[in-house]
């Protein structure tokens, strides 16, 4: 049944793609290229080779432009720009940036913080951010030092008829949207496809992943969450999204060794210390493939069973995999479940 897996990450933990259908059909176009220090992907159905240049080029200028906003890795984004003003008035942003924080100040405020934009200063003293990596473990100081510059509560959105601004009211508070950027720009995809009349598609960017209608076989694009551990690409479970998003987030694909120790990309705000828990991925369907890249890094920040309960609470459809001895262990929300296809 599985005809052609299109392997969407490279390493660790991966959504890969079910294509259902033979690349070179002319009816099925794949794209890809590079943003965000990541890969994105566009599948489309029954459209023709002639628009594929031009819609290569459209979805590249798009994602630019988010890059351009949202990067904390280039100095000259209005991100950055944000970061860099110890300013502590109001400053006007674009829609796209209200939005994206909004997003994220809200989901932020459901993970009890768990998931913290504000988390910058802190990514940046392990390492993860722009700066160098440390050469020993940072001190209690340090990063005390650190978390005094975080925290939500710091942040806001400032909605006006004219327009709409961001304030912070600590002037080192660093924002940091690279969790919930792919998440962010796969959306954009799945919104230039309609704009371009295309409604049969699966987009990706990074861990980020949306689809709706159907492949060139007519039948509902798929997409597989691999198992962590085979080398081979089993699959652990396959579902549909029907313009739903769906994001993973795993401990396993970015990390390195410090003083003998794994240290993780995802920080726990509460400690300010990199995660360190048996839970070794949480993926995420919602509406949007924002609010699902959201979540899935709350939910790893949390450990399994905090986000198991958080998920409950909250009805979310989320699939959780950690590890117990040798042994990985996988849990579904029924929401979930409702999303997943019976092998057949
Ligand atoms: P994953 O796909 O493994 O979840 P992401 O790339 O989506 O990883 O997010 C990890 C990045 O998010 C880190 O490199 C850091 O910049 C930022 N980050 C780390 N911890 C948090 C947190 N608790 N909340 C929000 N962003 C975080
Ligand atoms: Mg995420």
């Amino acid at each position: 049944m599985m005809n052609n897996k299109i392997n969407l990450l490279v390493a660790g933990i991966a959504i890969f793609l079910l294509a259902g259908c033979d690349s070179h059909s002319s009816q099925q176009l794949i794209m890809e290229g590079k943003t965000m220090g990541t890969v994105w992907r566009v599948t489309v159905a029954g459209v023709d080779n002639t628009r594929k240049a031009a819609l290569q080029q459209a979805i590249q200028q798009r994602l630019d432009a988010d890059d351009a906003e949202l990067s904390t890795w280039k100095p000259d984004s209005v991100l950055s720009r944000f970061n860099q003003t110890r300013s502590t008035a109001p400053q006007p942003v674009s829609d796209n940036m209200a939005d994206i924080v909004t997003q994220a100040l809200r989901i932020g405020a459901k993970t009890a913080g768990a998931m913290d934009i504000t988390v910058g200063p802190l990514v940046n003293l392990w390492g993860f951010g722009p700066d160098k990596q440390p050469v020993h473990t940072p001190d209690k100081a340090q990063i005390e030092a650190a978390k005094a510059q975080t925290g939500l509560q710091h942040l806001h959105v400032i909605q006006g008829v004219n327009g709409q601004w961001l304030q912070k009211d600590l002037p080192d508070l660093y924002v940091d949207l690279s969790t919930m950027g792919e998440g962010f720009a796969t959306d954009h995809l799945a919104r230039l496809m309609e704009q371009q009349g295309i409604n049969n598609y699966l987009v990706s960017v990074g861990g980020a992943v949306l689809s709706r209608g159907r492949n060139a076989n007519n039948q509902p694009w798929r997409v597989a969450i691999q198992k962590p551990t085979d080398r081979e690409s089993a699959v652990q479970a396959r579902v549909e999204l029907q313009g739903h998003g769906i994001s993973t987030s795993g401990s396993y694909r970015n990390y390195y060794e410090l003083d003998g120790k794994r240290i993780s990309h995802v920080i726990d705000p509460a400690s300010g210390r990199p995660i360190v828990h048996k839970l070794v991925s949480a993926t995420v369907i919602a509406p949007t493939a924002l609010e699902a890249d959201g979540w899935d890094t709350g939910l790893m920040v949390l450990g399994t069973e905090k986000a198991q309960s958080l998920v409950l609470k909250h009805h979310l459809a989320a699939y959780l995999i950690s590890k117990q001895g040798d042994k990985f262990v996988s849990w579904m929300s029924p929401q979930f479940a409702a999303f997943v296809i019976k092998p057949d």
